[in-house]
C-alpha cells in the first residue's frame, strides 16, 4: 500500500513546492516508486519535474471533476525518476466547479486508490491556502509533511494549520497526523536560526525531522532548466539534504 503525504503550509513561498519535487527525487534515487501530485494551480512542481504546464492532456483538474482517470493524466518526470500528475491555472475552476459535486472533499482519494498498487509514495504538492484543494489533500493523506523557515514569524499561523489538520482527522480522515516539521532554507550563520530552530525542537520534540535543509542557490536554479536539485546538482548541499531527508522518510514510515 503506498504511503501518502501531502506538504502544507498555507503560508506562501516556504519550500513546498522545492519540498515536494526533491523528496520525491530524492526517494526515487534511493529505488521508491514515487507519484508526485500537483495540487496547485500555480503548477510550480509540474514545471520542476520537467513537464510543460501549457496544453496538458489531462490534469489535476480532469482527475477531481471525475472526467479522468490519474493513469491517464500522469506523465513521466525524466529528470526525476518519478511519475507527476500535472497541474496547471485550470485547476482553479475545480474549486468552484466541485461544489456542486458528492463527496467534493474525497475525489483526490477516490481517485488515487485506483493507482495505489504502483507506489510506494504519493506526495501532494499543496497550494498556499486552507481550500478545498488542499482539503483533498488531506483527506487523501496518511499524514503531513509542514516545511517551515526558521525565522522569527515562523509559528505564526501554524496553529491555524494545526486546527484544520485536527478537525480533519476528527470528521474527514482518522488515518492523518503531522508527520513532522521540516526547516528549509536554513542559514546556520544566522543566530535567529539557529534559535528558531532550537525553540521548535524544544516545543515539538521528535515531530521535527532530523534532516535540516540548507539555503542552497543551486535548489532555486533548478525548476528554470526543469529539473530537481536533486537532479541538476546532485553533489550541492540542498541536493544531499533532500537525499537524506528520503532516508528519513523511508525509516519512518517503517513505524507507522
Ligand atoms: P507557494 O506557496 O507559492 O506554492 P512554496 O511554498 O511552494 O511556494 P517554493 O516555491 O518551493 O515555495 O520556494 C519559494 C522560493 O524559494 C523559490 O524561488 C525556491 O526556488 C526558493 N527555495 C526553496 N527552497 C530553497 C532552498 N533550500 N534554498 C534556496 N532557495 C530555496
Ligand atoms: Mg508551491
Amino acid at each position: 500500500m503506498a504511503k501518502i503525504f501531502c506538504v502544507a503550509n498555507q503560508k506562501g513561498g516556504v519550500g513546498k513546492t522545492t519540498t515536494s519535487v526533491n523528496l520525491s527525487a530524492g526517494l526515487a534515487k534511493i529505488g521508491q516508486r514515487v507519484l508526485l501530485v500537483d495540487l496547485d494551480p500555480q503548477g510550480n512542481a509540474t514545471m520542476g519535474a520537467g513537464v510543460n504546464k501549457a496544453g496538458l492532456q489531462a490534469s489535476t483538474y480532469e482527475v477531481l471533476l471525475g472526467t479522468a482517470g490519474v493513469a491517464e493524466a500522469r506523465q513521466k518526470s525524466e529528470t526525476g525518476g518519478f511519475d507527476i500528475l500535472p497541474a496547471n491555472r485550470e485547476l482553479a475552476g475545480a474549486e468552484v466547479e466541485m461544489v456542486e459535486l458528492d463527496n467534493r472533499e474525497r475525489r483526490l482519494k477516490q481517485a488515487l486508490e485506483k493507482v495505489d498498487a504502483d507506489y510506494d509514495f504519493v506526495l501532494i504538492d499543496c497550494p498556499p491556502a486552507l481550500s478545498m484543494l488542499t482539503l483533498n489533500g488531506l483527506c487523501a493523506a496518511h499524514g503531513v509533511i509542514i516545511p517551515m523557515q526558521c525565522e522569527y514569524y515562523a509559528l505564526e499561523g501554524l496553529s491555524d494549520l494545526v486546527n484544520t489538520i485536527k478537525k480533519v482527522h476528527a470528521n474527514l480522515n482518522h488515518d492523518l497526523k503531522i508527520i513532522g516539521l521540516l526547516r528549509v532554507m536554513f542559514d546556520p550563520r544566522m543566530t535567529l536560526s539557529q534559535q528558531v530552530s532550537a525553540q521548535l525542537e524544544q516545543h515539538f520534540g521528535d515531530k521535527v525531522f532530523k534532516t535540516i535543509i540548507p539555503r542552497n542557490v543551486r535548489l532555486a536554479e533548478a525548476p528554470s532548466y526543469g529539473m530537481p536539485g536533486v537532479a541538476f546538482d546532485p553533489s550541492s548541499k540542498g541536493a544531499q539534504a533532500y537525499i537524506a531527508f528520503g532516508a528519513e522518510m523511508v525509516e519512518r514510515i517503517k513505524s507507522m
